[in-house]
C-alpha cells in the first residue's frame, strides 16, 4: 500500500510542476536499487500520457566553447518569452556537474533561481540502464512536469553525442571561430548530426573571424548530402555575453519544428527514437543480467586466461556463456 501512496505522491507532485518532487523522482530513476527501479518504471508509465509535448534540444560543443554560458543566456531568453525550461546534462565531465559538485552555482544561478526553470546535473557512477537511458526518463518526467523546452547538454568529444542526438528533436552544435576542426576536437560525424551550428563568442575581437568561420562552415555543410528531412542546417553567429544571435537560434528551432511537424518527420523521428530506446534498454538489461549471473561470472573468470593466451576461441566461450545464462533461468 505504501508503494501506491508513494507513486501517487510522485505523480501528483510532478503533474503539478513541483520541482522538488521532480528532482526526487529523477533520483529514483537514477537509483540502482531494484525496488526503486520498479517504482520508477511504474511512475513513468503512469505519466506517459502527459509527456511528449516539449521541444527537446541537444546542445553540444567542446569544453570551453561556452555551453553553460549559452544555456544560461538562451534559457533566460526563453523564460522571458514565457516558456518553462529544463536543463539536463549527460556527461559527468560537464560544467553543469562540475559546478554542482564544487558548489559553484554562479554559472547557472540566474537560471536556476527562476521557478520556471529546472536544472539537473548528470548522474555519476555506474547506473542501471546507462546514463542516456536515465536522461531519457528524466526528460519524460520534466515533460510531465510541464516544461516546454528540454535542453540536454553534452560535451562534443565523446560518444554521448550519438546518444543525445537519438533522444532530441533538434541537435545544436556550438563552435568557435579561429580554431581548426582538429583543434576543437569536433569530428565530421558530429557536424553531420547537427541541425544547426552556432559560431559562439562572436563578439569583440572575435567577430571578424567568426564571420569568416560562418562562411567556411556554410560551405562545408553544402558538401554534406541532404539529410532525409531535407533540412539544411543554418550557421548562426551568437554571443551569450553580448546577447546577440540567441533569438535567431530560437527562431531557427521554431522554424524546424513547424516544418518537421508539417512534413511528418517530427513524429516519425520520435517513433524511431522510442524503438531505438527499447533496443538500447534490452541490450543494457541483458548485459546486466548476463554479468550478474553467478555461473556466468565463475565460468568467465575461469576461462578468460585461455582466451587471452589464444587457447580458446572468444566466440566459442561467448556462446557457452550465453547458454549458461539461459539454461538456468
Ligand atoms: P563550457 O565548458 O562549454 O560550458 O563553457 P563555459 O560556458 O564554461 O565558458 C567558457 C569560457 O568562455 C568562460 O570563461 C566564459 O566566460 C567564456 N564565454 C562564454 N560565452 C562567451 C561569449 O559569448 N563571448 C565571450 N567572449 N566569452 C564567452
Amino acid at each position: 500500500m505504501k508503494k501506491r501512496l508513494e507513486l501517487q505522491e510522485y505523480r501528483s507532485g510532478i503533474l503539478s510542476g513541483n520541482r522538488v518532487i521532480l528532482s526526487q523522482a529523477i533520483t529514483l530513476v537514477e537509483s540502482s536499487l531494484e525496488t526503486d527501479q520498479a517504482l520508477a518504471s511504474e511512475l513513468i508509465q503512469s505519466l506517459m500520457a502527459a509527456t511528449g509535448k516539449s521541444i527537446r534540444v541537444g546542445i553540444t560543443g567542446v569544453p570551453g566553447v561556452g555551453k553553460s554560458t549559452f544555456i544560461q543566456a538562451f534559457g533566460r531568453l526563453l523564460l522571458d518569452q514565457g516558456k518553462k525550461v529544463a536543463v539536463l546534462a549527460v556527461d559527468p565531465s560537464s560544467q553543469l556537474t562540475k559546478g554542482s559538485i564544487l558548489g559553484d552555482k554562479t554559472r547557472m544561478e540566474n537560471l536556476a533561481s527562476d521557478k520556471r526553470a529546472f536544472i539537473r546535473p548528470s548522474p555519476t557512477g555506474t547506473i542501471l540502464g546507462g546514463v542516456s537511458g536515465h536522461t531519457r526518463e528524466a526528460m519524460l518526467l520534466c515533460e510531465a512536469a510541464g516544461f516546454d523546452l528540454i535542453l540536454v547538454e553534452t560535451v562534443g568529444v565523446g560518444q554521448s553525442e550519438t546518444a543525445v542526438k537519438n533522444m532530441v528533436d533538434f541537435f545544436l552544435l556550438l563552435m568557435l571561430a579561429g580554431a581548426g576542426d582538429e583543434l576543437q576536437g569536433i569530428k565530421k560525424g558530429i557536424m553531420e548530426m547537427a541541425d544547426g551550428l552556432v559560431i559562439h563568442k562572436a563578439d569583440g575581437d572575435n567577430l571578424e573571424s567568426a564571420k569568416k568561420a560562418k562562411s567556411a562552415y556554410q560551405n562545408a555543410l553544402h558538401l554534406f548530402p541532404l539529410s532525409e528531412n531535407s533540412w539544411s542546417p543554418p550557421v548562426i553567429l551568437a554571443s551569450s555575453v553580448a546577447g546577440t544571435g540567441l533569438e535567431e537560434v530560437w527562431n531557427m528551432i521554431n522554424e524546424f519544428e513547424s516544418k518537421m511537424k508539417a512534413s511528418g518527420f517530427w513524429e516519425n523521428n520520435r517513433a524511431k527514437q522510442r524503438l531505438d530506446w527499447l533496443d538500447d534498454q534490452v541490450r543494457v538489461l541483458l548485459g546486466l543480467a548476463f554479468l550478474g549471473n553467478p555461473d556466468v561470472k565463475n565460468e568467465l573468470t575461469l576461462q578468460r586466461p585461455k582466451v587471452q593466451s589464444g587457447e580458446l576461441n572468444p566466440g566459442t566461450l561467448a556462446k557457452r556463456l550465453i547458454q549458461l545464462l539461459f539454461s538456468k533461468n
